[in-house]
């Protein structure tokens, strides 16, 4: 190779970003190029994977690149690519507002990345290259797992719903499912790496099979997890409280290793902000999921998202969230004040609710929230607990010499590694350990009491091996990718960006 280039990923947004990121750094991998080095000099290639969820979003993306301008004054042959859904929405219009950018990418066509980058190199001219619709399933692309022993999958990607306040469905298309044996497949082949824990991902979960007609595949597909040799735990995001059948609950409740945790979005607990979001579900029905959910798994951890202050809503409207938080009992949940997304037609509603409003039902809908999560958290002190030890998050406190580790309900908990005897025990990350919870706070559990056992797993073995030899790009199909210095043939341009 003529000369070794580094790179960044910076990600934004949602997990699918997370995963599309693994997938860039995969390629940029495949295609020659190295992670530069936390810390040092800029890298040579930056990639901002991009979210456009939010109101800030778009100044967070020029703000970066206001910064990134900079930066490449000084480094003539740095590259700046910009991907991700912001992309998706915004083009050529990144280019011309930031015309010190090399590529924009589409979230349809994240593959053709190294070859923008080799083409913008060669042509020395921007290249923006933008998809209407899906080029190849991402997950035939080659990824590098941020995680040891842990990978997202995705069952589908898009979305067929069209809630009135989101972007998604405009950015990532329709929905589009794998093959059931394309997803098992590709969670057999994780296992024998040594993966031991897997999130299945779609913007709908639940509604997967809806493109091949199978109105049970995601249900099928949970159980076929559960037959997977040395896959320990199963978890998936994000469902649809609209799609969310009783087969799904039969088989979280009846597959051992798929986790009684599930993060079910709310939004409102009104019915008539319901409507209002064409969230085709009502207030009755969301609480009924959750009734049936506690009756199969009473374990189960639940947590949700809710926005405050869509359009036209009042103070009984928020009353009515509330009330759905008393009696759902959330663990957790992702709170939001609404934001105008410009092209969503919540934006261009007219009873926009003032920001001081908004912000007092926020602070009363997060401090109603925490005081519900920590009853629950409390509820669960003296209980025994199965952990999962954690890479990275969390604390390795050296004062308390605490680590962290997930429960089986995805709940976080702190803990002290020593035996009976008070002797430090020797735990790895990906090890599962069994703890009894001696202190509840509202966000996380601590296990302060010796550990009841220590049970060394293949995800442990994975995380020891990756911390011996950091881990490569895993080979998806081929792509054909080039590697640097060797020029790409020029395949057609779409969007006719020439
Ligand atoms: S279900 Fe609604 S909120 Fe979720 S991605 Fe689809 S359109 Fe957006």
């Amino acid at each position: 190779m003529a000369e070794q280039r580094t790179y960044e990923v910076r990600t934004y947004g949602c997990q699918m970003n997370v995963h599309d990121s693994e997938r860039l750094t995969g390629l940029l991998e495949t295609a020659g190029y190295t992670a530069a080095p936390a810390g040092a000099e800029p890298a040579d290639v930056v990639v901002l994977n991009t979210c456009a969820v939010r109101e800030n979003a778009d100044n967070k993306l020029y703000g970066n690149l206001g910064h990134l301008a900079s930066v490449k004054k000084k480094r003539p042959g740095m590259q700046i690519a910009v991907g991700g859904c912001l992309a998706q929405k915004d083009r050529a219009t990144i280019t011309d507002k930031a015309p010190w950018v090399d590529v924009v990418f589409g979230t349809h066509n994240i593959g053709s990345l190294p070859v923008l980058l080799e083409r913008a190199r060669v042509a020395e001219e921007a290249q923006v290259e933008i998809l209407e619709s899906l080029d190849v399933f991402p997950s035939t692309l080659p990824t590098k797992r941020e995680s040891a022993y842990a990978a997202w999958v995705s069952v589908s990607v898009g979305c067929n719903n069209t809630c009135t306040f989101c972007i998604v469905p405009a950015l990532r298309g329709k929905e589009k499912d794998r093959r059931p044996g394309d997803v098992l497949a590709e969670v057999e082949a994780l296992v024998a790496e040594g993966v031991s824990e897997v999130t299945l991902l779609g913007q709908n979960v639940n509604a997967y099979g809806v493109e091949f007609g199978d109105r049970q595949a995601f249900s099928r597909l949970l159980r076929a997890c559960g037959e997977v040799e040395g896959l320990e735990r199963v978890r998936f995001t994000s469902p649809h409280p609209a799609e969310f059948t009783d087969d799904v609950i039969e088989a979280m409740a009846q597959t051992p290793n798929v986790m009684p945790s599930l993060h079910m979005p709310l939004q409102s607990g009104s019915d008539r902000v319901l409507r209002a979001m064409r969230r085709s579900y009502r207030q009755s029905r969301y609480l009924g999921i959750i009734e049936r959910v506690r009756a199969a798994m009473p374990d189960a951890a639940i947590t949700t998202d809710i926005i405050v202050g869509f359009p036209g809503e009042t103070e009984e409207d928020f009353q009515d969230t509330l009330e759905v938080v008393r009696r759902a009992r959330f663990s957790s949940a992702f709170t939001f004040q609404y934001s105008k997304r410009p092209g969503t037609p919540a934006a261009v509603l007219e009873e926009q609710v003032p920001k001081a409003v908004v912000q007092d039902r926020y602070e009363r809908l997060v401090a109603l929230v925490d005081e519900v999560a920590w009853a629950e958290n409390r509820a669960l002190e003296g209980r025994v607990v199965e952990l999962m030890v954690a890479e990275g998050e969390g604390r390795k406190d050296a004062a308390t010499r605490r680590l962290t580790g997930r429960a089986r309900d995805n709940r976080l908990v702190h803990f002290t590694p020593l035996a009976v005897d008070g002797t430090p025990l020797e735990v790895r990350p990906g090890d599962v350990v069994e703890v009894v919870v001696s202190y509840a706070a509202p966000h996380h559990l601590v296990a302060d009491g010796p550990v009841r056992s220590v049970r060394r797993t293949r995800a442990g073995d994975a995380w020891e091996a990756r911390t011996a030899a950091p881990a490569t790009a895993t080979p998806g199909v081929s792509l054909g990718l080039p590697t640097i210095g060797v020029p790409a043939p020029l395949p057609p341009l779409v969007d006719g960006c020439r």
